[in-house]
């Protein structure tokens, strides 16, 4: 029964305000501080090593109760690498745990280490900063990662396979020659690399890191220290660290943002978690009965609402945004997590670093929250998280069709009847947002299938040319739509998850390489080539023309005009910018449709399957818009020298 947690009377005895919770190390000592409210004695364990099975402890150091819930403790001498444990009594039993504020663990994130953090800098980290600090957010164009899918495959050509410094091995590329890894994602253009979970989670087992091990990552084990799996050495505290930095300063160096995958809203092991067992039940959201709550399905629920959870997430994230430089956070089941929080968070993490972008999963879920009247962060309630922005399920369904059927056909694959949705994603406004910095627009992550496979699932008699065009269709529609775009990677290279006897898989969160790594061995596949360069154009031309990325809603409504026509698959807008007058259509029948011009001559910048700055053609009063396709034109002479 833990439901006094959430009394006024418990915060005000126990929310500890300082900002030296863990071990801070100096070069002559090492203090420690511990929020242990409930504990009858407090202890830190020295160790030789980070190997929990090892019996290898170099002392005991005791701590002193201190102010509002804390212990603290001294050691003196210089601790860099010694790892160390937090030994609690309470409620009659004697625990040993992990340090909630871990900077950095030993294998599998059992035990803590001492680290003087400024030893794992990269060189010039004084001086590495994002290279997109000054840009709006629907300036981006976010690619979602997972570290390891990257390089794994046998022909990446890229020697750190499934590490973090195989992001950043510049020149790799296939035995065709064809660019893998860093390169061809600078080559895509896309602004930020949003990976999935990178800090230490549970389900991969560190001390065989380099046998086959393959998961997402949503199950979280250290909130403050990067994943070992993904380190060359997961033994070393020290080394993940370094790793992850160079990661970081190698990406920025190549002109793109990094984003992490923060999944607060649930630990991997509810009872074995750090903090629930320093403070028996506190992370988690209880009844009355101590039965856990489980909206988010994997056996708890985080209680944010909580004075010392709240600051600990708002700690941590901030923790990574100064430590690791890192750029935007995207929230795992932010429905689960209040917007007092989010708030702080943004709130905290702004004061020093303004460029950090912020979204999540808004979905309404019933989570047992521990106090009265706190919101949460959905969609339905984005008026009161100004600046933190939503995955757009209502494009990505609208486009696809609803993630529960798989059959289901979504505009790209023939749907009709949608108008009124689809005009409204394309404006930036499917009604939850207060405005398009808040719409994150996506076709394909990591859950579900890739948007290739969903489109084979709906339509399993069309050829793969038409599976193609229907896939270049939706990502067109859902790269020029006012918001902030979002792709999985490898859509761009059309993109399968292989299941048994020709099926595709629709949740790969724990499955072998060969379904989840991107399929560099295909990357030079013609068709493939020509996707690519396909995208590469949507998003250059998104960077190129300022009416995709207005921020303001009324503005939107007086610069964009959906035009009248006679054929439900077509959709067609006029767009005005600073200079530029811009018409998208999308076709999705499979005839070709003819399109009235208003007056004047327009350039060809989408058309069939190319798009691009590149003038195609220039047409006037008339032109047809092919079969499946997006057509593009732009009419502004005085910019034209701009594109080429
Ligand atoms: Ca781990």
């Amino acid at each position: 029964m833990k439901y006094h947690y959430s009394s006024e009377s418990f915060e005000k005895d126990f929310t500890y305000t300082g900002t030296d919770l863990g071990a801070s190390w100096y070069p002559d000592h090492t203090l420690f501080r511990l929020w242990a409210p409930t504990a009858d004695d407090a202890a830190i364990l020295l160790y030789e090593s980070g190997n929990a099975e090892r019996d290898d402890l170099i002392r005991k150091v005791p701590m002193y109760r201190d102010i509002q819930g804390t212990w603290a403790g001294c050691a003196e001498g210089n601790l860099n690498g010694v790892y160390y444990t937090c030994q609690v009594t309470v409620e009659g039993r004697t625990i040993e745990a992990c340090d909630p504020y871990a900077r950095t663990t030993g294998v599998n994130g059992n035990r803590a280490m001492i680290l003087d953090l400024a030893s794992t800098d990269p060189e010039n980290w004084e001086q590495d900063r994002d290279p997109h600090f000054d840009t709006p957010i629907n300036d981006s164009a976010i690619y979602e990662l997972h570290v390891r899918d990257l390089s794994i495959e046998r022909y990446s050509g890229i020697h750190h396979k499934g590490k973090y410094l195989g992001l950043i091995e510049a020149g790799t590329h296939t035995k065709a020659g064809v660019p893998t890894g860093l390169d061809h994602i600078k080559a895509l253009g896309i602004t930020h690399v949003h990976l999935l979970p990178v800090y230490d989670y549970g389900s991969v087992d560190e001390s065989f890191f380099d046998h086959e091990k393959y998961n997402w990552g949503y199950d979280p084990v250290n909130f403050n220290v990067p994943e070992g799996s993904y380190s060359t050495d997961p033994f070393h505290g020290q080394v993940r660290v370094a790793e992850f930095k160079q990661m970081v300063k190698g990406l920025h160096d190549n002109g793109i943002s990094v984003i992490m995958d923060v999944v607060y809203n649930h630990v991997y092991r509810t009872e074995g978690f750090c903090f629930n067992r320093i403070v028996p039940g506190y992370f988690s959201r209880q009844d009355e009965n101590g039965k856990y709550s489980d909206a988010s399905c994997c056996g708890n629920d985080t209680a944010s609402e909580r004075s010392m959870v709240r600051k600990y997430i708002v700690d941590s994230v901030n923790y990574w945004a100064d430590e690791y430089h890192i750029d935007g956070f995207r929230f795992d089941l932010v429905g689960l997590i209040d917007t007092i929080t989010i708030n702080e968070i943004m709130n905290t993490v702004h004061k020093k670093h303004p460029n950090v972008i912020f979204y999540g999963e808004g979905w309404d879920m019933p989570s047992g929250v521990t106090k009265k009247d706190i919101p949460m962060t959905t969609q339905r309630n984005a008026a009161l998280v100004p600046g933190f922005a939503f995955f757009n399920d209502t494009i990505r369904d609208a486009m696809r069709g609803s993630v529960f059927y798989e059959k289901d056909p979504g505009y790209a694959c023939g749907r009709t009847g949608n108008r009124n949705v689809l005009t409204s994603c394309f404006f930036g406004a499917p009604g939850w947002a207060l405005n398009p910095e808040q719409v994150v627009n996506y076709v394909s992550c990591h859950d579900n299938h890739t948007l290739f496979d969903r489109i084979s699932t709906a339509l399993p008699d069309a050829s793969r040319e038409e599976r193609i065009l229907r896939n270049n269709l939706a990502s067109a529609f859902s790269m020029l739509s006012q918001g902030i775009p979002f792709l999985q990677a490898g859509e761009e290279m059309l993109r399968t998850k292989p299941g048994p006897r020709k099926t595709v898989l629709h949740n790969s969160y724990n499955s072998p390489d060969r379904v989840n790594s991107l399929k560099w061995s295909c990357a030079a596949d013609e068709d493939i080539q020509e996707t690519i360069r396909y995208y590469q154009g949507l998003i250059a031309l998104r960077k190129a023309f300022r009416c995709f990325r207005m921020t303001d809603r009324a503005v939107i409504r007086k610069n964009i005009l959906e035009k009248s026509v006679e054929n439900e698959h077509v959709h067609a807008f006029l767009l005005t910018g600073d200079n530029e007058r811009v018409i998208v259509a999308f076709n999705a029948d499979t005839q070709p449709f003819s399109l009235n011009l208003p007056d004047g001559s327009w350039k060809v910048c989408i058309r069939g399957k190319i798009a691009g700055t590149r003038i195609l053609d220039t047409v006037s009063e008339n032109t047809v818009i092919p079969p499946l396709s997006t057509l593009m034109l732009v009419q502004n002479p005085a910019d034209f020298g701009s594109l080429s």
